[in-house]
């Protein structure tokens, strides 16, 4: 038996956090059973359709390589990954339960079951359909079709037993049929619900293993019910636990801290996204936290998915990122960077294309440990690309560090313009600056701050910006040179 797993969204929106987590789960499953990930679209409920959600999500996933072995409208499609363009196949099996008592036709009005429901709820009772029509008799119910009588169709829950299932995740869940709703199967528009559609197209589909987050346990006992009703065999349910956000919330389902876009444009590298969601409420069973798409692979397990939620904590997210900048290769990740520019910020990617990649990657080589993922990039370096500026003799003097009045600021320009002209030469590696700045400081019976603070303001002019040495390292002798000259004439 081939193992084969789905994700099946209804496009309503951008691919949230969560949904990633699941596609993931799914994605890995198959992979390490050799199986197959399928990507099926369900839109039966046309009200809260969003035109742009699936090219959305297909991009999102091709982007942290989730690509499904099957998808809608690729060149070889199987079969309309569309459940809107299945509707015939989800009547003739509609029609069969129908056949079989396993349905029924259902004529009340919404104004009979929102009458119903507040009822019920006024006296604290569940809110279940009260299966008046579930007892028509075939000619009332000829009767009404005839007369064109608007309908929906409803699942028969059978009476006095109890539906079980075991789940990968959860063990094995059982509930008595006298809780489960009778649930609309057809709505009156003509569309199936989620429900029907769901079981239909996991039956026709092969679907082996139904990998999905906790909210659908509740309705998993209506599909087990249906696939019992048609004689077939339910697939394997592994139902996976919420995802809350690092205040203990519920990731409320439409902000942009959800959307999984949010993360890339931020540009978080692919391998820290999966690396990181892969964890979160999976327990690999060891001690090592960083593993690559190949490794998830192989380690996968769902029966040591957690049992309850989990948490999304962006400050995680940040820490396997960082840790990706650090190790990864120079080269790769520069192409990264540079992708990304490319996308999100196109201006800044034409100015860096205007110097050598030789200096450019020698700038990402130095700063790439500093920032947390790539859109922080430009406000960390743009001090390398741009026009030297005068800095203010506020920032310039610093109380701190003992610079009080600006002749200090003046003797350590010209310390270290001294320092660069003759000692250049000799200089090879980051620690050889430093050792000949630390020296030369000392000669002159002056405090490291009230050299180093005055050149790292000349050469990056802002509060914050990367520290001396990288600043002289980067700019190297001729612009840092440059610059501390000519803030010299201005003194
Ligand atoms: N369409 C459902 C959703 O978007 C799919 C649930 C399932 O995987 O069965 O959540």
């Amino acid at each position: 038996m081939t193992v084969i797993t789905r994700f099946a969204p209804s496009p309503t929106w951008y691919l949230h956090i969560w949904s990633l987590r699941t596609v993931l789960y799914n994605y890995l499953f198959a992979k390490k059973n050799n199986g197959k990930f399928m990507l099926r679209i369900e839109d039966t409920d046309r009200t809260r359709l969003v035109e742009w959600s699936v090219e959305n999500m297909l991009k999102v996933l091709a982007s942290v390589w989730l690509i499904p072995d099957e998808w809608p409208n690729n060149p070889w499609d199987k079969w309309p990954y569309y459940q809107s363009e299945r509707l015939s196949i989800y009547r003739k099996y509609l029609d069969q339960l129908i056949e079989n008592d396993k349905a029924y036709y259902c004529f009340c009005s919404s104004e009979r079951l929102t009458e119903l429901r507040e009822e019920q709820t006024s006296l604290w009772l569940p809110t279940k359909y009260d299966k008046k029509c579930r007892y028509l008799s075939k000619e009332e119910i000829k009767e009404k079709l005839d007369s064109w009588a608007s309908y929906t169709v409803r699942l028969k829950v059978p009476d006095n037993t109890i539906i079980e299932f075991e789940d990968m995740v959860k063990w094995k869940i059982k509930v008595p049929s006298k809780d489960i709703d009778e649930q609309i199967l057809l709505k009156s528009d003509g569309f199936p619900t989620y429900h029907l559609a769901n079981v239909v197209d996991d039956h026709l589909m092969w679907v082996t293993h139904v990998i999905r987050w906790d909210e659908w346990t509740p309705s998993t006992p209506k599909h087990v019910i249906m696939y019992n009703s048609f004689w077939w065999e339910a697939p394997i349910f592994a139902h996976i636990p919420l995802l809350l956000w690092s205040d203990k919330k519920k990731l409320s389902k439409r902000t942009w801290d959800v959307a999984v876009e949010k993360y890339i444009e931020k540009g978080y590298l692919s391998e820290a996204i999966i690396n990181y969601i892969a964890l979160l409420g999976w327990n690999p069973k060891t001690t090592e936290e960083f593993f690559t798409m190949n490794e998830l692979i192989e380690r996968f397990d769902l029966n040591h998915v957690h049992k309850s939620w989990a948490v999304f904590d962006v400050e995680r997210l940040d820490f396997f990122n960082s840790h990706y900048l650090k190790t990864s290769d120079l080269d790769y990740l520069y192409n990264k960077l540079m992708t990304y520019l490319s996308r999100y910020d196109v201006d800044f990617y034409n100015l860096i294309n205007t110097f050598s990649d030789e200096y450019n990657k020698k700038i990402f080589f130095e700063l790439k440990s500093r920032i947390k993922h790539f859109s922080e990039y430009k406000w960390y370096t743009n001090f390398f690309y741009s026009d030297s500026k005068i800095p203010s003799n506020e920032l310039m003097l610093n109380e701190k560090m003992k610079i009080t009045d600006i002749t200090i600021v003046k003797k350590a320009l010209e310390i270290t313009l001294r320092l660069l002209k003759s000692k250049w030469e000799d200089f090879d590696t980051i620690l050889d600056i430093k050792n000949a700045f630390i020296k030369e400081i000392k000669d002159a019976e002056m405090k490291n701050g009230q050299v180093l603070w005055p050149v790292r303001c000349v050469l990056s002019w802002e509060q914050f910006s990367p520290g001396w040495l990288e600043m002289v390292y980067i700019l190297w002798n001729q612009k840092s040179i440059e610059r501390i000259e000519k803030v010299l004439k201005n003194i």
